[in-house]
């Protein structure tokens, strides 16, 4: 059962509930179409899970397509996201032709009547063509970070966007010299998920068991799509460096998106170089989020080694449930892992083991960092934080022209 606003305010206070119910209040009932590439993996179809039935709530009308395609137009919009990344990727001439195609063969999805349709990611920004068919505000939600982005895929990209109304990005880093609005606003997660919940002792200890995982032992996690750009290998050559001085296991925890193609690939090589016995790789399906949850709440550190990060929920998830993280020092995870408060920013591999080795020796610290990285989450990046900010982006949407808007990010 899905949970309702007056769950939240334990955590938020009845102030900040009424708020978003007033505010909710003056949208009235609009219709909000939210389209993306994946109904499961990865922190988008996470944060829509959440986020569609609580809009319901205050009496919007959202609803959330996914588009489809083949896998040739998979392949393509991951070679765009690794580009935008600012990752060097070879792109071929085809796939900016099946990018277009597969967005001209899901034209049909967007809801006609829809007051304002919301495109997630690069991957159907082509929909943009049917806008003329539609009364709708169009909205760009990009959940990645463009401040290093290829400028020939950027480029290419661009003459879409510049056809919204609006843009979203989570930082001011990420924001691009479009002809429209932008609005700034960061993620966040449901405490009450499936994924995030308060979960009993004996089911943490069962998934350690399931997975056999030493319960009494210290754990370093990390939870991840198999994906380059989350560096597992680096986080495994930073576990090799400290194993040889603290008895420690590693947890690689991770699935798929189905509109990432390349995980397996990854899954594989992260395998290959796997030959200690307290090194658990282990590929979870989709719907694991009691386990991720368990893990994360047995751990004793959580690592998120990124070398790119929009914004890092898995992050995020481990703050909420006490856990110091050391984080790769890119994106998003700069807002969350406030160095030397909530846990350490790393930018190599060496440095990852020497804030690991400094932590495992540390209980003190680890409690203390733990306790104050829950409590900005609590502040800061819960679900009706986000959902307050994404209904003042829909009435800013009625005075457009206005340029860049800051929304619940404090000041640098
Ligand atoms: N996740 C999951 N299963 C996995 C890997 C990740 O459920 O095997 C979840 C994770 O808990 C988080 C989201 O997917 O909620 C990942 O979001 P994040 O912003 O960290 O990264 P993204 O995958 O969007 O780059």
């Amino acid at each position: 059962m899905s949970a309702t606003l007056g769950d939240y305010v334990e955590w938020l206070g009845q102030g900040e509930i009424r708020e978003i119910e007033r505010l909710a209040g003056f949208l009235g009932p609009l219709r909000v179409q939210h389209i993306n590439s994946t109904a499961e993996g990865g922190g988008v179809a996470e944060i829509l899970h959440r986020l569609i039935p609580l809009k319901k709530e205050v009496g919007l009308h959202p609803q959330w397509t996914v588009i489809e395609g083949e896998q040739a137009f998979f392949d393509a919009t991951k070679a765009f996201h690794n580009a935008l990344h600012g990752r060097r990727t070879e792109i071929s001439r085809e796939a900016f032709h099946v990018f277009r195609e597969t967005g001209k063969k899901n034209l049909n999805k967007v809801q006609r009547d829809a007051d304002v349709v919301v495109i997630h990611d690069p991957q159907p920004l082509p929909l943009v063509e049917a806008r003329d068919q539609t009364r709708a505000r169009w909205v760009w939600r990009c959940h990645i970070d463009l401040s290093e982005a290829d400028p020939r895929v950027w480029g290419f990209l661009r003459g879409f966007v510049e056809r919204f109304d609006a843009a979203i990005f989570h930082l001011p880093e990420y924001t691009q010299h479009v002809g429209i609005d932008q609005y700034l606003l960061m993620p966040a997660i449901d405490p009450l998920s499936e994924k995030n919940r308060d979960l009993p002792s004996g089911e943490v200890q069962k998934v350690l068991e399931r997975f056999s995982v030493d319960p009494e032992r210290p754990i370093l996690l990390q939870v991840s799509r198999f994906d380059y750009l989350k560096d597992p290998l680096g986080v495994l050559e930073a576990y090799r460096k400290v194993k040889r001085w603290a008895d420690c296991q590693l947890v690689l925890a991770g699935g798929g998106a189905s509109d990432d193609p390349e995980g397996e690939r990854v899954y594989r090589e992260v395998l290959s170089r796997v030959d200690d016995a307290d090194v658990h790789v282990l590929q979870l399906p989709p719907d694991s989020h009691r386990e991720i949850n368990a893990l994360q709440r047995a751990a004793t550190i959580v690592i998120q080694k990124s070398i790119k990060e929009g914004f890092g929920l898995v992050v995020t998830e481990a703050m909420w449930k006490g856990k110091p993280v050391i984080g790769g020092n890119v994106g998003g995870i700069r807002r969350q892992v406030l160095h030397g408060v909530t846990g350490f920013l790393v930018n190599t591999v060496e440095g990852a083991a020497f804030r690991i080795r400094q932590l495992l020796s540390d209980p003190v610290l680890r409690q203390r960092m733990g306790e104050q990285a829950r409590e900005l989450v609590r502040s800061r990046f819960l679900l009706p934080h986000y959902l307050r900010n994404w209904l003042l982006v829909l009435l800013a949407l009625r005075n457009p022209g206005r340029g860049v808007f800051r929304l619940g990010l404090p000041a640098d």
